[in-house]
């Protein structure tokens, strides 16, 4: 029954959609099928696509495993932890305490860019290229083209972070769905409350980014009661104590000038790294640091209880933020009915025995808290996409948002955890005599006064007609969308005219920026998906040619001479073209191959016409 396999003649590739944990450190994809959500890993890989990317002198960003094997031989064009670079400016990233062995420079607005080979690249690129990595591997895993994607981020990101997340994803050509915090997904995964209404902490430790979330689910709603946490605050830290261990016994023993060498930093994160992850199985491990052109080959065993002292003070922090949630949302630990761990630093025993301390029970830890997050992104993509209408998902917003008043006072427009989507609009006016503008600052934060919050960014609006103070009537609306993005207008109203602004975050992109951006990544992606569409053309020339082989005996009889000669002279072509890695070539053997088989196909199909008619097999004709 050799023609069935002809079928693939008619190659339209499935699209599905899929889960995204953009991580700091990690990121990967999972998808939802048999009933549930699975993470996607090709074969004989691993699903985790570390967030690192590898910019060469020349060609193309590398992503992933192969970009962080680079962070030894190559540091300063070796990128990583851009998920804290994002939507944020230089003085948010405290550079002086978190040196980095890449160059971070500000352009002209503010926006933290890295410095590759003289070119500026926005965390937004360099996060567009994760996720084309993400992408590839998810293909590759599910042989499906990726339609659209739910896309976790922090609860705590805010506005621009938020932006910035999706700026990134159509940078990478990448659809979006819905953009959902990770301790929602998180307990998307787990399922819980599907029974009896629960109050659930999700308690999110990674590599650079701290979250705990409280969330009440009942009747298949999720809403998250309050959140706190730190994106400033992960695994990252714990390697930093050891690095710093280091430093402080080398100190003396080698040129002070180590310290400040990529090289060093690079080599002493990575074996600060290695060692923490060992002493979370065993009690005691060893950290190496070898840089033979420093003469350097220091080795020092840790202890775990030693290790335990370094990072006590940052656990306790995680300890503190979940006390503040539970202010917030007024609940008591006792009224806390599960508890979940995500990220892979809730591996370490001392965090895991901290969170069972505190809540006084013993933490989900069935699935891979490596996967929780994308797993859950995955049930939501299903949810989305129609796949089942008994998960409803609310969120909330985790700061608030307001403008700044005369006298730099904060009006709030929208209270930190009310439910999104959300919008609310209030009245304002002139101060001043014939006034014809105004300008408001956007501020998101809890604090008092403008200057202690983060100021999101400016807009004035002009072209009100001149009157007595206090007399125009100006409505100021806040939207927050399903996303949790903002969207601020305002609209004179006393005269009925009206004027609408536009929101830029401070920190974002403009739309020529990410116009630019994406014809820049298309060109890349050109180079990129030439050489994927090699592979899947060698993949496709395999199955022809399998195909036609198996086909051949049976059918061979009935094909005429001129067909038969045109058949075999492209099959010989075909398996040449099974080495070669010219696109075009390749391409245009496989076009003939198909254009050759046709008259075998049409035989076959003959066969099964006749077998459809006279009840017989092809075999039989
Ligand atoms: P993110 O959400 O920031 O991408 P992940 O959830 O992938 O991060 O967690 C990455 C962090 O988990 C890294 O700091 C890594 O060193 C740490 N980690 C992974 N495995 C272990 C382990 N066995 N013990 C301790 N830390 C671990
Ligand atoms: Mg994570």
């Amino acid at each position: 029954m050799g023609y069935i396999e002809l079928d693939v003649l008619n190659n339209d590739a499935p699209r599905v959609v899929i889960g995204i944990d953009l991580g700091t450190t990690n990121s990967l994809a999972a998808i939802w099928e048999d009933k549930a959500p699975k993470v996607l890993a090709p074969d004989g890989l691993s699903a985790m696509v570390p967030s690192v990317v590898h910019v060469p002198q020349e060609g193309n960003p590398v992503v992933g495993s192969a970009a962080r094997a680079q962070a030894l031989v190559d540091p300063q064009h070796t990128v990583f932890s851009v998920k804290r670079m994002m939507g944020r400016g230089l003085d948010d990233l405290d550079l002086n305490h978190n040196p980095l062995p890449f160059a971070v420079a500000e352009d002209g607005r503010k926006l933290a860019r890295v410095d590759l080979h003289g070119k500026l690249w926005t965390p937004q690129e360099l996060s567009a290229w994760i996720l084309v990595g993400v992408l590839e591997h998810a293909r590759q895993a599910t042989g499906a083209e990726i339609a659209a994607a739910v896309i976790t981020v922090p609860a705590y990101f805010d506005d621009a972070q938020r932006q910035a997340t999706r700026d990134a994803a159509r940078i990478a050509g990448l659809e979006v769905l819905r953009i959902i915090n990770e301790p929602t997904a998180a307990s998307l995964a787990y399922g819980l409350g599907q029974s009896e209404p629960q109050t659930v902490t999700v308690f999110d430790l990674g590599g650079g980014t701290f979250d705990v979330s409280l969330l009440s689910i009942e009747d298949g709603v999720f809403q998250v009661l309050a959140t706190n946490g730190d994106t400033r605050l992960g695994g990252d830290d714990f390697d930093q104590t050891l690095v710093q261990l280091a430093r402080e016994e080398l100190t003396g023993q080698v040129p002070a000038e180590l310290f400040q060498d990529p090289a060093f930093l690079s080599a002493a994160r990575l074996a600060a790294e290695k060692c923490k992850q060992a002493l979370s199985s065993d009690p005691e491990a060893e950290m190496h640091l070898a840089l033979p052109e420093y003469d350097l080959n220091w080795r020092r065993r840790v202890t775990r209880q030693e290790f335990e002292t370094l990072i006590r003070p940052l656990v306790e922090r995680t300890l503190q933020s979940c006390r503040r949630a539970l202010a917030d949302a007024e609940l008591t630990t006792d009224q806390i009915d599960e508890v979940v761990l995500v990220g892979g630093s809730t591996r370490v025993p001392l965090v895991r025995a901290k969170v069972e301390e505190l809540f006084g029970r013993k933490p989900h830890t069935t699935l891979n808290p490596d996967h929780v997050v994308a797993l859950g992104a995955a049930v939501q993509a299903h949810v989305l996409t129609g796949g089942t209408r008994d998960v409803l998902l609310m969120d909330v917003t985790p700061l608030s948002l307001g403008v700044e008043t005369v006298g730099g006072a904060v009006s709030k427009m929208i209270e930190r955890n009310s439910t999104i989507p959300c919008s609310h609009t209030e009245g304002f006016s002139t101060y001043a005599e014939g006034q014809t503008g105004i300008d408001f600052h956007v501020v998101q934060g809890e604090r008092e006064l403008a200057a202690d919050c983060r100021s999101l960014g400016r807009f004035e609006l002009k072209g009100i007609p001149p009157m007595p103070a206090g007399m125009a009537r100006v409505g100021v609306r806040f939207a927050i969308d399903a996303d949790g993005v903002l969207t601020v207008s305002a609209k004179e109203e006393s005269t009925g005219t009206s004027s609408s602004i536009e929101f830029k975050p401070m920190h974002g992109l403009t739309d020529e920026e990410v116009e630019r951006m994406l014809d820049e990544g298309f060109e890349n992606a050109q180079a990129d998906f030439d050489q994927r569409r090699v592979v899947d053309l060698h993949t496709e020339l395999g199955t022809m040619l399998a195909a036609i082989a198996r086909s051949m005996e049976p059918a061979q009889a009935h094909l005429d001479p001129e067909s038969l000669a045109d058949l075999t002279e492209a099959v010989e072509a075909a398996e040449q073209a099974q080495t070669s890695q010219d696109r075009h070539q390749v391409q245009a053997s496989r076009d003939r191959l198909e254009q050759a088989s046709l008259p075998l196909a049409a035989i076959l199909m003959d066969g099964v016409v006749r077998e459809a008619i006279t009840g017989k097999k092809v075999d039989e004709v």
